[in-house]
């Protein structure tokens, strides 16, 4: 099964309006005529708009970091999936480890944005992943699992079909190290079995895992040729227009 692989920019709190233009300013050429994967930038919310203006015209598309599963309301600090979609985003970053870690996020509210998301139309990007003593005690699978099961809860295959996963060890997470490809290709097949298990074999076949944790241009090769891992989310490396476009064009 040939699926079409995704290379996602998550930018964290990092750079301004003025600091976007002038990144695409530069990556925009870089990449041109670039078709093989689909490229998805997700900015902090407050620079969405010169984002768009900046995209106009390239097949970028642009994500968000987070979402509320409110439609709108008394929620102050959040935003609703209609509010990224008129702003111009057709994906969204859903259950970060950094969101996890220092934002509460559960697997409850990953599977509660979750369904928003995909009421929305909006190509949801839910983070998985397992920390360094999980790693160590031999639970990455029981984890992933876990994370997987509760994610999907009581979501259909049919609804589901805009689905990625990403998955991103932790403690590869903006640490320099990187999951070796039979390590990322062993975690995204026990995600496979499990988004079978909870939405349907079709689903599973067609559904894009990225590997997400220090990937950079030295490396995205490497990970990328494996059939298995189906894309990249990228942060550090994602902020510098030359050294993106170097994964992009691994
Ligand atoms: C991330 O933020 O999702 C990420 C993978 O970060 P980094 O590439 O910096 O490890």
């Amino acid at each position: 099964m040939l699926r079409k692989k995704l290379i996602a920019a998550n930018w964290k709190m990092y750079k301004s309006p003025e600091q976007t233009r002038e990144f695409f300013r530069a990556f925009l050429p870089m990449i041109a005529g670039h078709e093989r994967s689909e490229i998805v930038i997700c900015p902090p919310y407050i620079d969405l708009h010169a984002a768009v203006e900046s995209a106009q015209g390239s097949a970028i598309a642009l994500g968000a970091q987070n979402v509320y599963w409110k439609e709108e309301g008394a929620f102050t600090g959040e935003v609703s999936c209609h509010m990224l979609k008129s702003a111009g985003c057709t994906h969204v970053i859903i259950g970060h480890s950094e969101r996890r870690q220092f934002f509460g996020e559960t697997d409850e509210t990953v599977n509660l944005k979750l369904k928003a998301a995909l009421n929305c139309g909006l190509t949801p990007i839910v983070c998985v992943g397992e920390v360094l003593e999980e790693r160590e005690a031999g639970l990455t699978e029981d984890v992933l699992r876990r994370q997987c099961l509760r994610a999907f809860d009581a979501i259909s295959g049919e609804r589901a079909h805009k689905l990625v996963v990403a998955y991103e060890p932790v403690w590869a997470i903006g640490t320099g190290k990187t999951a070796t490809p039979a390590m990322a290709v062993e975690a995204h097949l026990t995600i496979r079995a499990e988004v079978s298990k909870s939405l349907g074999d079709d689903l599973a076949r067609k559904l894009r895992i990225l590997y997400g944790g220090s990937v950079k241009p030295e490396n995205a090769k490497s990970l990328m040729s494996e059939e298995e891992i189906d894309g990249a989310l990228v942060g550090g490396a994602s902020l510098d227009a030359r050294s993106f476009a170097a994964i992009v064009m691994y």
